[in-house]
């Protein structure tokens, strides 16, 4: 070994010991710490005392990391360990940290080659090592934040493009928004225009108008027209219907305006009676309307228009125009009457069927001008002709009667009113007539006629007979009075007393006639009156009266008209059968009414005739025998039967005899 070589670790140490850098040196395979300097005790965070000690011992702290088994390998192998930031994790002052170091394992060897101790020169490196990490952490954390920054910054471009895209939705829409509302503005504008316009158009219709809102009928819109119907003022505007016309209720219009509410159809009526209170009274209108649904925005319906037009008026007239028309209908019918209008150019009739049956034609049958002019009893035929013509000629009415013949051969009288009809040139183009069928007049006038004829034969025997009695009593007034004059006087005293029975029926007639026939019922035996009654036929011994039936009857009657009654039937019954000697006068008497029958044998009456015997004037003619009388007994018995509200008739055949009866009710 070469002692120039050999460093003696004292010395060596000494020098180290005075470095600033922590120095210590090892020695052994244990590694045992041989000395160290103050610098590198502070590093260890150790004092003095472990000098001497193992690496192991001395630095347990340090034995989970590298350095005691790369100071062993160094010790070995002889080489020289570099290193450079190397941390160290160490405890110092109870605080353990890591520090970083960099430091050198130096193997000094000795005159063997061997390794004689290893020296371990150390320099914290920790400051460096923080300000380094410092700057490392801070580059990452900038890259960091850059990237973050990076993140975000694409996101906020993303956003950013979305923040465009929306701003460019938001400004169309924006704009649509405001094309919108001047679009509503405008719709608005035409809304309130054409309300106006429907309002107005309401408000100054001349026919009644009024639109309802909503399904409480609100009046909504009004104009004068239809206040004037309703009869009321202006404020009914906003009032439901019910409220504003409250006497609807029991009418059908609310009903209706239901109706066409829910289905959406509009509703005609025709001529409905509305019944309203007008100034406090029900009146009743006839009305014309329309109540037409206008469908809302949601398509059903929102309003009802009603229009409305007053035709009481019309309606009225019609009604009266109906009852004249019937009233005229019955007249025509009552009187059988018929009417025509003849085309004068063509002949051609059109006629009602009472005035084709006046002249024997059925009603379906056609019947002509010419026809009625066959008609016609040729005498009469250029008399209305003429009177036809003149009517023409002067605008005037014509009015005669004439006889026509039917087809069957009956006679008939026909009474004929006619006027023309002019067409727009003044020329009579038609003539318009009436016919009434008067044969049963003409026939009642006949007999009136011969009645007058009868009544003044009839009173004129009676005064001749008088007139010459009185006239040979006047000769004789100077002679003594002699059985001439008694007889004379006799014969007067009947001819007045015919002559009185005469008056007394014409008398009759005239109150009959006047409706003067007044009657003075009393209750009385029906059987006692009978028994007195037609004294003077049981006296002249002609004719016997054969009395039956209850004898207790009793009556309430005009005692003095019931005899007048059964007198006539006795008198009758005498005059018309004289053969026939018993007479039978009959009571029979049931629940409601006293039949009284007075029987005869005599020739009886054709059963034909039997329901005109009571008629007025109606006398039958008995071929050849001459029977006084005027054809009025029977008629005046009828109307004394009629007043008491009984029944008369008449049963008879001929040969058979007749029997005249009348019922008395009880
Ligand atoms: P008159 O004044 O002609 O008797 P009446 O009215 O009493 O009028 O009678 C009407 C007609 O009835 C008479 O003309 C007669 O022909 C007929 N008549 C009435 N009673 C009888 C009778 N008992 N038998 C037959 N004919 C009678």
């Amino acid at each position: 070994m070469n002692a120039q070589e050999y460093i003696h670790p004292e010395q060596l140490l000494s020098v180290l010991f005075q470095s600033p850098n922590a120095t210590a040196v090892y020695r052994g395979a244990d590694i045992e710490i041989v000395s160290a300097n103050q610098a590198m005790l502070s590093f260890w965070g150790k004092d003095i005392s472990i000098i001497g000690m193992s690496f192991k011992d001395a630095l347990p702290a340090l034995l989970g990391q590298p350095f005691l088994d790369i100071l062993k390998k160094i010790w070995t192998s002889g080489e020289t360990y570099l290193a450079k930031d190397y941390p160290a994790v160490i405890e110092k002052g109870g605080v353990v940290k890591t520090f970083y170091f960099d430091f050198e394992y130096k193997a000094v060897l000795d005159q063997n080659g061997k390794t004689a101790f290893i020296l371990h020169t150390a320099f914290e490196v920790s400051e460096r090592m923080d300000a380094r990490m410092l700057v490392k952490e801070k580059s990452n954390s900038e890259a960091r934040l850059s990237k973050d920054l990076a993140a975000l910054n694409e996101e906020y471009l993303a956003t950013n493009d979305q923040l465009v895209s929306i701003n460019d939705k938001l400004q169309t829409a924006n704009s649509e928004l405001l094309q919108f509302k001047d679009k509503m503005q405008e719709l608005n504008k035409t809304l309130y225009e054409s309300e106006n316009r429907f309002r107005s158009l309401i408000e100054h219709s001349p026919v009644a108008m009024a639109s309802l809102k909503g399904e409480n009928f609100q009046v909504d819109v009004v104009n004068d027209a239809v206040l004037e119907i309703w009869g009321k003022d202006r404020s009914v505007l906003g009032l439901p219907l019910h409220l504003a016309l409250p006497e609807l209720e029991d009418q059908p219009f609310m009903g209706i305006l239901e109706e066409v509410y829910a289905t959406g159809k509009s509703f005609y009526g025709q001529e409905l009676k509305a019944s309203l209170i007008v100034e406090g009274e029900r009146k009743d209108r006839y009305l014309n309307f329309v109540y037409q649904p206008i469908p809302g925005t949601d398509g059903n319906t929102g309003t009802i228009l009603i229009v409305a037009t007053d035709v009481t008026d019309q309606v009225y007239s019609r009604e009266k125009v109906k009852e004249i028309n019937t009233r005229l209908q019955i007249a025509l019918d009552a009187g059988n009457l018929g009417s025509t209008e003849v085309h004068l150019a063509s002949g051609k009739m059109q006629s009602t069927d009472q005035f084709k049956r006046n002249y024997g034609f059925s009603a379906e049958e056609d019947f002509a001008y010419s026809d009625l002019f066959e008609a016609i009893f040729p005498e009469y035929r250029d008399k209305v002709k003429s009177l036809v013509q003149e009517a023409i000629k002067n605008n005037g009415v014509y009015k005669t009667e004439y006889p026509v013949k039917w087809r069957d051969g009956s006679l008939h009288w026909i009474q004929a009113h006619g006027r023309p009809r002019y067409d727009e040139n003044g020329n009579a183009d038609r003539m318009v007539g009436m016919t009434a069928d008067i044969t049963d007049k003409k026939l009642f006038e006949q007999r009136k006629d011969d009645f007058l004829s009868i009544a003044s034969h009839e009173l004129k025997t009676p005064i001749t007979s008088l007139k010459a009695s009185l006239q040979l009593l006047d000769r004789m007034k100077n002679k003594p009075f002699s059985e001439m004059h008694v007889k004379l006087i006799e014969q007067s005293g009947k001819s007045v007393e015919k002559m009185v029975v005469l008056v007394d029926e014409l008398l009759n007639v005239r109150r009959l006639s006047e409706d003067q026939l007044k009657l003075e019922k009393t209750k009385f035996n029906l059987h006692n009156m009978l028994s007195m009654s037609c004294n003077h036929i049981r006296m002249e011994g002609e004719h016997q009266l054969i009395l039956e039936g209850d004898e207790n009857l009793e009556i309430y009657a005009d005692e003095h008209r019931i005899d007048q009654v059964i007198i006539n039937f006795v008198n009758n019954a005498v005059k018309y059968a004289p053969q026939s000697k018993k007479i039978h006068i009959k009571t029979e008497s049931s629940e409601n009414y006293v039949r009284v029958s007075v029987q005869d044998f005599g020739e009886g009456i054709d059963e034909k005739i039997l329901p005109n015997l009571f008629d007025r004037y109606f006398r039958v003619d008995h071929s050849g025998k001459a029977y006084t009388g005027l054809g009025l007994g029977l008629y005046i018995c009828s109307e004394i039967i009629r007043r008491h509200d009984g029944q008369i008739g008449a049963e008879s055949k001929i040969g058979e005899g007749s029997t005249f009866w009348f019922t008395i009710p009880v």
